[in-house]
């Protein structure tokens, strides 16, 4: 006798229905009341019930509870009162006839092991081989991941192997359903009989070895680029194992700032050379020198950009490589490097002097240029409130910022 029938109303078949009569009947039922069939908001509610009610009566624990009990039986598991007894719906239906937004079936896929490899833009350049053990776990290949001989593993008769049980209490006018581990097989859904049980993996189904990887850092590789060996990580018994994944992690370079496939390079040369020519050494990350010459007469002003072509990163697969651009800082001479006299000769060579003049009706102050010193001129200073800070990147303050002094006439 079952307490009631409603669930077996709902879906048209008597109580002593078997599995199979349940499914044809919610094939049915289901097919009939279907959102993308019947899209009246009673048969959204229609479809929602039978669903619930399949979902339940398809369930041989589920069922057995319900026919004991009733609903309210099942209540502590998210079946509420009568109407929309369950959360299910869609998603079981499209688990039953295929298609849909349906969870994968198949068997999951564990978890992905992460490693960060450090790796220099030397060796980003040039490329590496790096060998990386690795502790995983494997299918015992004793047993074939059964835990013991074959035929000594059988499924847990108490739980039907599925690990724990329900339990169904009266509490005053309650009945609260429990979960529990089931004490036959302590969770694990099956009992090997000691005498056949694996003595390589003592029943776990799983060893631990030891493995090295060869990881191949290909020349150009860029931070956070993935290396991946895939099905590396830990197996398990019914599951696709998961893959481990290298991330390349580019330190940062004292001199090279990189850019994509191209390098940055930040030069100091001294004016003379910037003027007139010469040649100075750069330490590439390929580990060779370049000589970089400066033709005379050609005029590096400070802050320029040049480019030398092809000395860049290595750029994978398609071969060749990128730029290296490189920044000019010209560092002038100090103060008082030579005599008037000397320097009269410079009006000679340079080109003639070039700066704002002053209208000829124009109101004159003469000013002079003394050094700035943050102390006295700068803001927090205050002092005569024509104080003012100025950002000096350069540390010997060489064009740097002035103060400037005026005196009235
Ligand atoms: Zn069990
Ligand atoms: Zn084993």
């Amino acid at each position: 006798m079952v307490k009631d029938t409603k669930l077996y109303d709902l879906l048209g078949v008597s109580p002593g229905a078997d599995d199979n009569q349940i499914k044809k009947a919610y094939r049915k039922s289901a097919l009939k009341f279907h959102p993308d069939k019947n899209p009246s908001e009673e048969a959204a509610e229609k479809f929602k019930e039978i669903t619930s009610a399949y979902e339940i009566l398809s369930d041989s624990q589920k069922r057995e509870v319900y026919d004991q009990f009733g609903l309210e039986g099942l209540s502590g598991q998210g079946a509420g009162g009568p109407g929309g007894f369950g959360g299910f719906g869609e998603d079981l239906f499209s688990q039953f006839f295929g298609g849909g937004s349906s969870r994968p079936r198949g068997p999951q896929k564990g978890r992905d092991i992460r490693h960060e490899i450090p790796a220099t833009l030397e060796q980003l350049f040039k490329g590496r081989t790096a060998k990386l053990a690795l502790n995983k776990q494997l299918i015992c290949k004793s047993c074939e991941g059964r835990g013991g001989k074959e035929g000594s593993v059988k499924k847990c008769t108490a739980c039907s192997g599925q690990g724990f049980k329900f339990v169904t209490r009266q509490m005053g006018p309650m009945i609260q359903r429990f979960q529990v581990e089931c004490e036959s097989c302590h969770g694990a859904g099956e009992i090997i009989d000691p005498k056949g049980r694996c003595k390589v993996c003592s029943g776990k189904k799983v060893v631990n070895e030891r493995k090295v990887l060869e990881v191949n850092i290909e020349p150009g590789m860029k931070d956070g680029q993935r290396i991946v060996f895939q099905g590396e990580a830990d197996q398990s018994p019914g599951i696709i194992p998961g893959d481990v994944v290298f991330v390349v992690s580019e330190q940062p370079h004292p001199v090279f700032k990189r850019d994509g496939n191209d390098l940055h390079y930040d030069a100091e040369i001294d004016l003379l050379s910037a003027i007139a020519g010469g040649q100075f050494a750069v330490k590439h990350v390929s580990g060779e020198y370049l000589k970089v010459e400066i033709v005379p007469g050609e005029v590096i002003s400070p802050g320029s950009v040049k480019v030398i072509e092809g000395k860049g990163m290595p750029i994978p697969k398609y071969g060749g490589y990128g730029n290296l651009l490189i920044k000019f800082n010209i560092k002038f001479p100090p103060a008082h490097f030579t005599d008037d006299e000397t320097l009269k000769k410079l009006e000679e060579i340079l080109p003639p002097r070039n700066v704002p003049s002053i209208p000829a009706d124009a109101e004159v102050e003469d000013c002079v240029l003394a050094d700035f010193d943050s102390s006295k001129h700068g803001a927090r200073a205050g002092g005569n409130g024509r104080g003012q800070s100025y950002d000096s990147d350069d540390e010997d303050g060489h064009h740097g910022a002035e103060g400037v002094q005026c005196a009235s006439q």
